[in-house]
């Protein structure tokens, strides 16, 4: 077998002779996965099909064991090194060619104490995965809106859905983290040990090490929840959306609701001839006491003339995988997203007007609010920033046919330039593709940028932890 090649952090390449990676493989509990091996191409593929790279050898750890060992190695010979979650984030920095590539995803195990109201959570569970442990007790903590999201990289970016303005971000949530860090040992990061790290890993993403085990807290939620969507017609939406600004603005804490913009889906509950036209789809959700909720939810439920409302109590797990058909995995993808402390009409006129527009029937234009609890927490108490945020814009580009790239990417790029001066500047780093790195300092950590820096020169000062919205160690 020859050695086996890998670029370096400084755009060389290193060869690994086979001794050395057969060496690798016994001393792992997990495995190592090199091209054509069996593994390998379900390994490197991840949810978005824009990225499509060959990592030059993968090691898959089983434990943090393995992932002390695999960052040695990298550091040693000085290799660019990937790390993936579960490979759901639309900038594919989890993958990337010719890389010594970390893929965690194996590492699944969930331990939830119900006593305590605390989970260890491992860096290959999924959001679905998650919830399914801490549902058995009744207790869940924020998440994202899809099942199949990973645990891990929404952490490290914020991470927020449906129990967000109640009980926080993510990232207000996580107690402490095992962190293996750049020299390969592997430290506790919490308010009182390392409490640097552990303020950085609160929204700075993969730049810091790799975290082997989360640790959460958790709350009461369901085991149902009142939930679901109201459908309008898109031509409605211009009626509509003041009234939506004006009850979400009063809505209660345990209220959220997210508008979607798309073509209808050919959902169940609607009309054939409905299927594929324009849509302003409201979702909602309530976390608390049913009879409450119904009085809450009951305003945005009565606004215009619906073409179906389909909200009633649903299991909480089942809410957490609504939107997970049609976010599937290996459609080409482009996202680019702002932040807004309100939706001015100039903001909802542009969002309107390409929403008549999208250039596939899987685009669509989500406005996920925010505020409540999120909002309550100091702006320097984690490394995630927007704590005035209300709404987040994400424009969801999505389509199958390789032809539509360039079309489908300008017209993300037009709507976002649109959007631009209604908008804080600032970005969730999660929703940031690959081609935004301008956006990392300002954008993404603003004012959080320059401590991040520094706690990046105190663990990472090679920055051997690159692939991802890079933050640069200070000088
Ligand atoms: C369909 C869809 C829906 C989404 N919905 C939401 C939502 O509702 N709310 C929300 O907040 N976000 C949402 N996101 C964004 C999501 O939070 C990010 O994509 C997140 O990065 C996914 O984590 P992952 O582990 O699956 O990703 P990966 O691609 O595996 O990882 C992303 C990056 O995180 C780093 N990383 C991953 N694991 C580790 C680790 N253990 N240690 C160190 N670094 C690591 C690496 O730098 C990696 O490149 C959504 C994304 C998608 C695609």
């Amino acid at each position: 077998m020859p050695d086996v090649v890998l670029e370096t952090a400084n755009g060389g390449h290193v060869a690994l002779s086979t001794e050395l990676v057969a060496g690798l493989r016994a001393r792992l509990r997990g495995a190592v996965r090199l091209p054509g091996e069996p593994g390998y191409e379900s390994c490197r593929t991840i949810w978005n099909a824009m990225i499509d790279r060959r990592p030059g050898l993968i090691v898959c750890p089983a434990g943090a064991a393995d992932v002390i060992e695999t960052v040695r190695l990298a550091r040693e010979h000085g290799l660019l090194l990937a790390v993936k979650g579960a490979g759901h984030n639309i900038a594919g920095l989890a993958v990337r060619d010719r890389a010594l590539m970390l893929d965690l995803s194996g590492m699944k195990s969930v331990r939830i104490d119900p006593a305590a109201r605390t989970a260890r959570v491992e860096p290959g569970v999924t959001l679905g995965e998650f919830d399914r442990e801490a549902q058995a007790f009744g207790l869940a903590t924020p998440l994202g809106i899809n099942s199949t999201t990973g645990v891990a990289g929404l952490t490290l970016g914020g991470g927020f859905g449906w129990l967000s303005r109640k009980h926080g971000l993510t990232v207000d949530n996580l107690i402490s983290a095992d962190v293996v860090t750049a020299d390969g040992t592997l430290v506790h990061a919490s308010a009182k040990e390392h409490p640097d790290l552990f303020w950085a890993i609160r929204g700075g993403g993969g730049n810091f090490g790799v975290v082997t085990s989360f640790e959460f807290r958790l709350h009461p939620v369901g085991p149902e929840v009142l939930s679901g969507l109201v459908i309008h017609p898109l031509s409605s939406a211009r009626e509509l959306f003041p009234d939506y600004l004006r009850l979400v603005a009063e809505a209660p804490d345990e209220l959220t609701c997210w508008v979607v913009l798309r073509k209808a889906p050919p959902l169940p509950f609607l009309a054939k001839e409905v299927h594929g036209t324009e849509v302003m789809v409201l979702a909602m959700c309530y976390v608390g006491d049913g009879e409450a909720g119904l009085k809450a939810v009951a305003p945005l439920r009565s606004l215009g003339r619906p073409i179906a409302d389909v909200v009633g109590p649903h299991a909480f797990t089942t809410w957490q995988t609504a939107f997970d058909p049609l976010l599937t995995p290996g459609a080409r993808n482009y996202w680019k997203s702002h932040d807004f402390t309100s939706l001015s009409g100039g903001a909802v006129q542009i969002l309107l007007d390409n929403a008549g527009r999208l250039p596939s029937p899987e685009c669509e234009i989500f406005v996920g609010q925010l505020g409540g609890a999120v909002n309550r927490v100091p702006v320097d108490a984690t490394a995630y920033p927007h704590r005035n945020v209300e709404f987040v814009v994400n424009v969801h580009t999505r389509w199958s046919d390789a032809a539509l790239d360039q079309t489908c990417v300008n017209w993300t790029r037009q709507l976002f330039d649109g959007l631009a001066p209604h908008a804080t500047g600032g970005v969730y780093v999660n929703f940031m593709p690959e081609d935004e790195t301008e956006r990392i300092r300002g954008g993404a950590y603003g004012p959080c940028y320059a401590r991040l820096a520094r706690v990046k020169a105190t663990y990472d000062p090679g920055n051997l932890f690159r692939l991802n919205h890079n933050i640069a160690p200070a000088a």
